[in-house]
């Protein structure tokens, strides 16, 4: 099971404060609820495209000893399985569907060395897919008078709401809450995130 962790700081400093097992370890483990704190059980390792950082980071993991499952303690700017971070995600969705940028320069603005616009495409397609469920789900963090405009479509409107939110925030409450993924889950992935059997059939996200 992954749970997000929220990181503020640099990828060095979560590098950092991820080495130490005791730091963030779970006091009680949220799938049988045992109260009894996690052993830690190493790391696995994916891949995270930043503006300012291309390479792997480690994921730290914890071992539930009565129900012998795992937790992983995924930080809060990256979404499962994409491998780029939300912040990246976040400023390319904005240029191209809030501003009117064109694809070209909306990956530039978002992460110029490293993106390839036809990524951007791929996310495109995803959230419009997933608008109408981020328009409901974000309800319970959106100001009180938020100025929703009924007028809005989908897309715009859970863009804006996004935007006064936080990215990352809405990210952490969707995950954690209601185990929602902000692009949606693939149709390769069943709805908890894990993969399913067709998964060999996937694209390498
Ligand atoms: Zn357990």
């Amino acid at each position: 099971m992954q749970i997000v962790h929220p990181f503020a700081g640099s990828i060095q400093r979560y590098f950092d404060e991820i080495a130490d097992p005791d730091r963030y370890r779970p006091d009680h483990c949220p799938q049988c609820e045992i109260k009894q704190s996690l052993t830690g059980h190493g790391f696995y390792r994916r891949t995270l495209v930043d503006a300012a950082f291309d390479g792997v980071i480690r994921v730290r993991r914890y071992l539930c000893l009565s129900c012998k499952r795992t937790v992983s303690l995924l930080p809060d700017f990256v979404l499962p399985w994409l491998r780029f971070s939300i912040s990246v995600i976040a400023l390319f969705l904005a240029a191209r569907l809030l501003n009117g940028f064109t694809l070209v320069a909306a990956a530039q603005a978002a992460a110029p060395t490293v993106m390839p616009y036809q990524r951007g495409q791929f996310w495109i397609r995803r959230f419009q897919k997933q608008a109408p469920v981020l328009n409901l789900a974000l309800v319970p963090l959106a100001a009180p008078g938020h100025p929703r405009d009924p007028a809005a479509d989908f897309v715009s409107g859970a863009l804006r709401m996004l935007e006064s939110i936080g990215w990352i925030a809405a990210h952490r409450f969707l995950f954690s809450q209601l185990r929602v993924h902000l692009l949606g889950w693939s149709a390769c992935l069943a709805p908890a995130g894990r993969r399913v059997m067709l998964a060999a059939a996937c694209p390498a996200p």
